[in-house]
């Protein structure tokens, strides 16, 4: 709506502009016109001035008006100059009756005729040229009269009189289609290129100046008032005249008391108004459309790329569909091929338990029935001091089966679910302590490094902490065991929410096929009777209950490190430093 108000002013400004250049252009061409129009005008009437003050000099004039030669001896004469100059030429005596004219021969004769009452008469009779705009009298043709009078010793004896026809200017105006008009003193148009509004005054005249005027100048024409308007806006004159309006410049021609108008047409600034806003306004008119088909492509082009990218993205939308179908579906085949698996391990795992079970309690119990019958045979000779060192051994054996029923039993047994405040350093010490025996027995060198007591203080139950510990330092221990040089080295830290114990020795490292099952129940590189393979089961067991995590690895410079995380609980209040 803007850019259409927008286009209409723009519109309206270029035809303004197109109006007032046409109107420069036409009030320079007038100027020039009316400038040129005044001066063949003067031209054409001041080449006559002369005339009639030579001819008021010439013998025959005077000899004529002194009655000492005969008008038939001059009248030839008048009518050679008249001839030669165009013009028409007569002599009136000092009553203003005519005595000799150049048209003495036509039927318009001025010969006898009275010019008593022309102002050039008495102008003359007065002693000075005078000239005149009149209507013939006799011609009724219209003309300029110029008059000089002949005076002898300052007597008045007659008076020259030359009426210049401007009938050819006035013609040749109008045959060059330009519009000039002529007006005297009293506004009235005396010389036209437009017939129709001659001998009719610009302004309303007084009666008794119409009157004078019909009488004595225009002789008989009704001098009626021209229907025109005058309207003067800035430096322009416009006048409304028979419909049509004019751009009027005129020029004062003082020494006749006249002024020249030249009139032009102001059709051709309203055709350059209305072309200039018919051409601005198919202009502005196809330079909105233009704007807004190209709006319009530009919103098509966007809804289509719209469109584009909405189907791109439901196309995206069904791939991820069908690709979390298709995971679904995975997931769906996957979890029936653990569950299988799961069966499967577990049907497995409870074959080798079973078998390491057997093996396990098969040994002591095959050695206890050795025994046993070795003690009947003893007490059958009665050799008593033998059956007692008999049963201490059969006691041994039932104490290992015990240990194995009760290591089966811990595996068995559910959590009691005890979370209390557990300083690790005091329960390191504490398992190490119970350790120290096989670790002098083995040699090994242990270096410790552990924060003061009291700052990794974790939840959980002790005596289970302690199998956690005791389980990993085991290990390291059965690990080393026939390794020169032993060394254990551990390493404890509470930062950041949580402690953490590396435990690194230096034994062989981690079996490659007990590396990838290291956690599950009974996996054991160890030999019979040695191990059941539930320790390492047990502690991640225990260690996951306390939210924590345990993990084993090879170190690169040899050697296992398993490391324990643990969260930290509050510290207990009373801090003891037990630690070495
Ligand atoms: P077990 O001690 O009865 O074999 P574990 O579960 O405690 O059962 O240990 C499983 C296996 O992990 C061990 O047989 C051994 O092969 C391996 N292992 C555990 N600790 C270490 C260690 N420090 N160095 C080398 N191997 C280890």
């Amino acid at each position: 709506m803007g850019g259409l108000l927008l286009a209409v002013l723009a519109a309206w400004r270029i035809a303004l502009f197109a109006e007032q250049w046409a109107l420069t252009e036409l009030r320079e061409t007038g100027a020039a016109r009316v400038a040129l129009y005044a001066a063949t005008l003067r031209d054409n009437l001041e080449k006559f001035r002369p005339i009639p003050y030579i001819l008021a000099r010439d013998p025959r004039v005077r000899a004529l008006l002194q009655g000492e030669s005969s008008p038939l001896r001059l009248n030839p004469h008048l009518e050679d100059f008249a001839g030669s100059a165009g013009a028409l030429f007569f002599l009136l005596d000092q009553r203003g009756d005519t005595v000799a004219a150049s048209n003495w021969r036509t039927e318009q004769s001025l010969i006898g005729s009275n010019f008593a009452f022309r102002p050039y008469f008495l102008d003359a009779r007065e002693g000075r040229p005078g000239s005149y705009y009149a209507v013939g009298l006799k011609t009724g043709q219209p003309g300029f009269f110029l008059s000089y009078p002949v005076l002898a010793a300052g007597r008045l004896l007659g008076v020259v009189v030359i009426k210049v026809d401007l009938a050819e200017l006035e013609l040749s105006w109008r045959e060059s289609g330009e519009t000039v008009i002529v007006s005297d003193a009293y506004g009235v148009l005396f010389l036209s290129s437009r017939p129709e509004w001659k001998y009719h005054s610009l302004r309303p005249l007084p009666q008794q100046t119409a009157d004078w005027l019909r009488e004595v100048q225009y002789l008989g024409h009704p001098l009626t008032l021209l229907r025109a308007e005058r309207q003067a806006g800035g430096e322009d004159n416009v006048l409304h005249l028979d419909q049509r309006s004019f751009l009027e410049q005129s020029r004062q021609l003082l020494e006749y008391g006249w002024r020249i108008h030249y009139l032009s047409d102001l059709q051709p600034v309203r055709t350059a108004f209305r072309l200039a806003l018919a051409v601005a306004a198919v202009l502005t008119a196809s330079l909105l459309l233009t704007l807004l088909f190209l709006r319009e492509r530009r919103q098509k082009l966007h809804s289509r790329r719209e469109a584009e990218e909405a189907r791109a993205i439901r196309e995206l939308n069904e791939r991820l569909q069908e690709e979390i179908d298709q995971h679904r579906r995975t997931e769906t085949t996957l979890r029936h091929t653990q569950e299988e698996l799961i069966q499967a391990g577990k049907l497995a795992a409870l074959g080798r338990m079973s078998a390491a079970i057997a093996h396990e309690l098969n040994q002591p119990v095959a050695a206890i029935r050795t025994f046993l019958a070795s003690c009947r045979l003893l007490l059958a000779r009665g050799r008593m001091d033998q059956v007692g060192a008999n049963l201490e051994l059969i006691d041994g054996l039932a104490e290992r089966m015990g240990g194995i029923t009760g290591q089966l039993k811990t595996f068995a047994r559910k959590s009691r679910g005890r979370r209390e405040p557990q300083d690790l350093v005091t329960v390191l010490s504490r398992v190490l302590s119970c350790l120290a025996p096989q670790l002098t027995a083995q040699g090994v060198s242990l270096y410790q490094d552990l924060p003061p007591a009291g700052t990794a203080v974790v939840a959980g139950d002790g005596p289970q902490l302690e199998q956690v510990l005791n389980n990993v330092l085991q290990n390291a221990l059965d690990a080393m065991a026939g390794c020169h040089d032993p060394a254990l080295s551990l390493h404890l830290s509470a930062t950041d929410g949580e402690a953490v114990l590396l435990c690194r020795d230096s034994g062989p490292g981690i079996a490659a096929e007990a590396l990838d099952a290291l956690f599950e129940p009974f996996v054991t590189t160890k030999e019979i009777g040695r191990g059941l393979g539930l320790g390492l089961s047990i502690t991640y067991g225990i260690v996951r209950e306390m939210d924590g995590t345990i993990r084993g690895q090879n170190h690169p410079d040899g050697g296992a490190v398993f490391t324990l995380r643990l969260p930290l609980a509050t510290p207990l209040p009373q801090a003891r430093s037990s630690h070495p």
